[in-house]
């Protein structure tokens, strides 16, 4: 089971609960090694239009006056606690226009997940991962994530197989085709290539409609990460926690049963090489 996780949100994002002391009691009281708090980066509001930011949960992240409040009380923990290693980070989206202002942010903190729920395609126009992805533009997330990741900025591509929350094939229909598969395949050499982790994220199963049935997941994607097998990618396990209950509950459970059934070989402790901090 989990003893060591790099995705960790707490009540700065708007959305979850918890301060950065919290999690790392409950972390300690688990038996965790290593914990690493990775709170939504803020997203500024400049490279959007009001609509833009309201649809893709602008407001659903840490406010720019939080940031050094956030990274002082993950200090004071680092300095509190000797017996667990505590990372601080971030985890953000990849918008370009932003690249100047996520390089400020990574040079304060020890890693950046990089998740993206939503990106602007070549034309300008944002697509929300959860509701806009298809055939036809599919390439454009991972050009996203390309794009992304070579700016070395990152250390693991969170829930990399999001795409699959609402994706339609030709038809229109929710499967898995040769489209996803290409851009499957393509993200795990993007992985190779830069070094960096895929996470096999356990807070998505709160969107299937059945956890204990595995064709109903949507991240994350079993057939995703049965093509992962096939590289010698490395992989780590993301409770993705917004809760402190969820540092390990049965998602994270569930995501362990799969992932031993499967045979996928995962990393349990992820190597932060810190070429950034200043
Ligand atoms: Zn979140
Ligand atoms: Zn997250």
């Amino acid at each position: 089971m989990l003893k060591n996780n790099y995705h960790t949100h707490m009540k700065y994002c708007n959305h979850a609960e918890g301060m950065v002391i919290d999690y790392v009691k409950e972390a300690l009281r688990l038996g965790f090694l290593e914990l690493g708090m990775s709170d939504h980066a803020p997203v500024l509001e400049s490279f959007m239009s009001k609509e833009e930011y309201l649809n893709n949960y602008g407001y659903d992240t840490m406010k720019l006056s939080d940031v050094e409040d956030y990274l002082n009380q993950i200090k004071e923990c680092q300095k509190k606690f000797s017996n667990i290693k505590i990372y601080s980070g971030f985890e953000t989206e990849y918008l370009e226009e932003q690249k100047d202002f996520y390089l400020s942010l990574r040079k304060k903190v020890d890693y950046f997940n990089l998740g993206i729920h939503f990106f602007k395609d070549k034309n300008g126009n944002v697509l929300n991962c959860y509701t806009d992805l298809n055939y036809d533009n599919l390439d454009e997330y991972y050009l996203n994530a390309k794009k992304a990741i070579e700016t070395k900025m990152y250390q693991a591509f969170v829930h990399p197989d999001l795409f699959m929350y609402g994706y339609k094939d030709k038809n229109g229909c929710h499967t898995f085709d040769e489209k996803c598969e290409e851009i499957t395949r393509k993200i795990a050499l993007l992985a190779i290539e830069n070094n960096i982790y895929l996470e096999i994220n356990a807070n998505g199963l709160k969107y299937c409609k059945d956890k204990h049935d595995l064709n109903t997941w949507l991240y994350p994607y079993p057939k995703f990460w049965e093509i992962m097998k096939e590289y010698n990618v490395k992989i780590i396990v993301g409770a993705d926690a917004h809760t402190i209950a969820a540092l390990s509950n049965e998602n994270v459970r569930l995501v362990y049963d799969f992932i031993k059934k499967s045979g996928i070989n995962i990393e349990e402790k992820m190597v932060i090489t810190n070429d950034f901090k200043c």
